[in-house]
């Protein structure tokens, strides 16, 4: 990833653009594997289209990897469930765990997921305006509840990386962001998830 080491402007769209961006990365649903409770639905939509469909981007700009310093960047979740289940990120401690990040909601909606090492769970919507601020020492995952592409600029120290294993060890989150029914969305406790054991 290229250093910038001057003040640069960034571009900020509804749509998840982000002009002046360094890194851009892209998830697509094969990639996906392990992170919905309802497999056999995963894999039904993974044969459809060969699992190559786009579920979510994240473009970003970072100064590079001093302390201090930003990543800045937007998240671009496409609609989608399995089984009941909406379409999720991966989601992730940071590896330097009390850092904290801001999620603004830039359009869509949806919810963050965020959850705690002990067991605290907390599901935030946010819609266009809407932000949070997640502490450190929150997991935290995107979840989109609409039928429209959930988008959110975050901001977070550089220096914070990103720990994926954690929920994949623990069977997934403890909590599961699913329909209701009614047109919404409604949690609903994972009965495979066995509790984060930090590394
Ligand atoms: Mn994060």
């Amino acid at each position: 990833m290229p250093d910038i080491d001057s003040p640069a402007k960034l571009a900020v769209f509804p749509n998840g653009e982000l002009a002046g961006n360094n890194d851009i990365y892209t998830k697509h649903l094969a990639d996906m594997t392990g992170v919905y409770r309802d497999s056999a639905a995963y894999d039904a939509a993974v044969a459809e289209h060969g699992g190559e469909e786009l579920v979510y981007r994240v473009e970003s700009q970072s100064y590079g990897p001093h302390s201090g310093a930003l990543t800045i960047g937007t998240s671009t979740l496409l609609p989608g469930r399995y089984g009941d289940e909406f379409a999720v990120t991966r989601g992730h401690l940071h590896a330097v765990s009390d850092r904290a990040e801001l999620y603004y909601c830039l359009s869509g909606r949806g919810v963050m997921l965020l959850e705690t090492i002990d067991g605290r769970s907390e599901a935030v919507e946010l819609t266009p305006g809407e932000a949070v601020n997640v502490p450190g020492e929150w997991v935290h995952r995107s979840v989109n509840v609409s039928d429209e592409p959930f988008v959110t600029l975050f901001t977070y120290a550089t220096d914070a990386g990103q720990d994926y294993q954690l929920i994949a060890d623990a069977h997934g989150m403890k909590s599961l962001i699913v329909a209701d029914g009614e047109g919404g969305w409604t949690v609903r406790e994972n009965p495979e998830h066995t509790g984060y054991r930090k590394a």
